[in-house]
């Protein structure tokens, strides 16, 4: 009998369902994956033995009884393909490959001399290339590259305007797509951040969660109901460039007293040479002033608290606007940050409107500094997955 078109996309989305539910609670029985799926066994036990089949399931020993006879625990196969995500910062590149379950297999991190378009995308080129030599044999091979940037991004995957890069209107989605003819993934760092942290970070990651995510500049990402939201056109979350002094310090956005020039690793570096804290041509500032804290140099533990301060008020304006249950700290600044959170805490205390703080919980980023590329992971992968459903593997 020939299937009607209905019949087929029942049991894609029903196939969907069943890998959904074993990717989320592996290891799990076939009748545990019935019971919380609401399909009958039969359909579970065919739809699992084709899932066996493509190699995104497999089965492992047997599990914890009820009762009778030990069931056969089913497994989500991470290993049968791989990503490569970048998180592409100011001044370094950090790539990894991960399995499908996000666990990261081989790492790579470059510093990048330059800024200049011309000099970051070779290298970009290199890392990928090595961390694609690098993957092991797998069904799928590479699903996909992910890749974060500090940037206004546009739907399509184009980087609008980068700041702190300098860099305006370059479609990497399209010359990454030329160069390795493979789905591509491109998203804003913080928005990535807020994602990884929600998919791999704390299990306490609450449905209302603001990642800001603080290095050169400052972005965040916002987790609201349970979603990352991205706005109209993909641009929410340029918070960095909100203004908090009047006339203040000129930003590379164009304006003057944004943010990110009071309370950024930039901000952090800049201040130091200028009160003769480090040396203008460190080669690694930020460790320069981590060294002189920890040996209790006054001024520079004054020029952190500063920072914190300046952190603090943009994170109040944050908790007033949205009111979180949760804000995460990640990126650059995380090092230091021992330094930054009672003057962080102290500022959010003291001016947030005093119901805000109720149930509010601040920390910094669980997964340290692989915030960005864990979510550029989780990005390629669902959408391996859903493409996955339409197309190739016919889930
Ligand atoms: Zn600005």
């Amino acid at each position: 009998m020939k299937r009607t078109w209905n019949q087929h996309v029942v049991k894609q989305e029903n196939k969907t369902l069943v890998l959904s539910t074993i990717i989320d609670r592996t290891p799990i029985s076939r009748a545990h994956v019935a019971q919380l799926t609401g399909l009958n066994k039969g359909t579970v036990s065919s739809l699992v033995s084709e899932l066996i089949t493509e190699e995104l399931v497999e089965e492992s020993g047997p599990g914890k009884s009820s009762g009778g006879r030990r069931p056969v625990m089913l497994l989500f196969n991470g290993g049968s393909g791989h990503s490569v995500s970048i998180d592409l910062g100011v001044g370094y590149i950090r790539g990894v490959l991960t399995n499908l379950t996000g666990e990261i297999i081989v790492e790579h991190k470059v510093t990048t001399e330059s800024n200049a378009f011309a000099v970051v995308y070779p290298t970009l080129l290199d890392l990928i290339k090595q961390l694609i030599n690098k993957a092991p044999a797998s069904r799928y091979g590479i699903i996909g590259i992910g890749v974060g940037v500090p940037a206004v991004v546009s739907h399509v995957g184009e980087i609008l305007l980068a700041p702190n890069l300098d860099w305006k209107n370059i479609n990497l989605k399209e010359k990454l797509a030329k160069a390795f003819n493979l789905p591509i993934y491109i998203e804003n760092e913080a928005n990535a951040g807020a994602y990884g942290e929600k998919r791999f970070g704390s299990k306490f990651v609450s449905e209302h969660m603001i990642y800001a995510s603080i290095g050169m500049g400052i972005g965040i990402g916002m987790i609201l109901d349970g979603n990352l939201y991205n706005g109209l056109k993909g641009f929410a979350g340029e918070i960095g460039h909100m203004t908090i002094v009047k006339d203040g310090r000129k930003c590379r956005c164009g304006n003057n007293g944004c943010w990110e020039r009071y309370a950024s690793e930039q901000a952090l570096i800049q201040e130091g040479e200028i009160r003769g804290l480090i040396a203008q041509q460190s080669t690694d500032p930020l460790a320069d002033l981590i060294t002189l804290a920890k040996a209790n140099d006054d001024k520079t533990i004054k020029l952190f608290e500063e920072i914190g301060t300046y952190i603090g008020i943009g994170l109040t304006n944050c908790i007033n606007i949205f009111n979180p249950q949760h804000i995460v700290i990640g990126n650059q600044l995380l090092q230091v940050k021992d330094w930054l959170l009672p003057a962080i805490m102290g500022h959010i205390q003291s001016h947030t409107i005093g119901f805000h703080q109720q149930d509010l919980q601040l920390s910094f980023a669980k997964l340290g500094q692989y915030s960005t590329v864990k979510g550029m992971a989780a990005f390629t992968i669902e959408g391996f997955l859903l493409e996955a459903k339409n197309t190739n593997i016919q889930l």
